[in-house]
């Protein structure tokens, strides 16, 4: 998991923004879930989303992997205008946006083994098995679990296991933005410490590039560069993360903040 040249060439490619968001906004018949959200994020560098549930963070998540359609704005990725696009160039792009729902079974298929689900991820048409065999080793070792795990079927694990699972496969893909929709909010306290640990270790070794949203505060303060605000659909600010914590701009953000216990 060493920084390789790739990834400092990428770095310098990549001084655009991975994700630029512009005025988006995403309404379900005649209620407006989104109002104008805007922000980016660059490359190597996560960016949480914080807000009450009902805010609409699951809402943008979802619009900017193609799920939810949006009624105005720009979603601007790798360069290009996700919006402008037919839907099949669109699909492909968005497949180096990797989602990771809150629950895992969403991602991983009950009938595959986790070696099959990570094979299938790095490569769909299923061509190389020694390709594979590499691949699912070295993903496994990089979420800690041993390699008889490849062997076995989601149910058989624990729910913390299976988070681990689903982060592997979203990085066996590849992909260029890793979008965590409240990954850790079903977990006990002290599984999730542990993914926290794992997804803070990976950001940094593997450059990651992410948007990590959660309802709680202290967790997306462990594992983020910049945080958004979100209530209602509108953005209520943006920073870098230790200076919104250390001093809110606005009175949403100093109540969100005073409720944490
Ligand atoms: P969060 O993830 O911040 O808890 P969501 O984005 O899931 O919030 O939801 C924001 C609002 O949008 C909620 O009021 C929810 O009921 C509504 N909403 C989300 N998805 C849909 C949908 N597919 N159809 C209608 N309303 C929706
Ligand atoms: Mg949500």
């Amino acid at each position: 998991m060493t920084k390789s040249a790739d990834v400092d060439q990428q770095r310098d490619d990549h001084r655009a923004p991975v994700l630029e968001i512009n005025d988006l906004e995403v309404s379900f018949g005649s209620t407006r879930v989104l109002k104008g959200v805007s922000t980016q994020v660059s490359f190597g560098k996560t960016l949480g989303v914080v807000g009450e549930s009902g805010s609409g963070k699951s809402t943008l998540a979802k619009a900017i992997v193609g799920i939810n359609k949006p009624s105005g704005g720009q979603i601007v990725f790798d360069g290009r205008d996700l919006g402008a696009m037919r839907p099949r160039e669109r699909r492909s792009v968005t497949r180096q946006i990797q989602l990771i729902p809150q629950d895992p079974y969403s991602s991983l298929d009950p009938r595959r083994t986790i070696g099959q689900t990570i094979a299938e991820a790095i490569d769909p048409v299923r061509s190389d098995p020694k390709r594979h065999r590499e691949a699912i080793a070295h993903w496994l070792s990089v979420i800690l679990l041993d390699d008889d795990v490849a062997l076995r079927y989601p149910h058989e694990f624990s729910g913390g296991q299976r988070q681990r699972i689903a982060i592997a496969r979203a990085l066996a893909v590849g992909p260029k933005l890793i979008i965590a929709d409240e990954v850790t909010s079903a977990l006990d306290v002290s599984v999730q410490a542990e993914i926290l640990k794992l997804i803070d270790a990976l950001r940094t070794e593997l450059d990651l590039t992410m948007l990590f949203i959660s309802h709680n505060l202290d967790v997306v303060y462990q594992v983020s560069d910049s945080v958004l605000v979100l209530n209602h659909g509108d953005v209520m600010e943006q920073g870098a993360v230790r200076s919104v914590y250390a001093e809110p701009a606005h009175p949403y953000t100093r109540a969100l903040l005073d409720a944490v216990p």
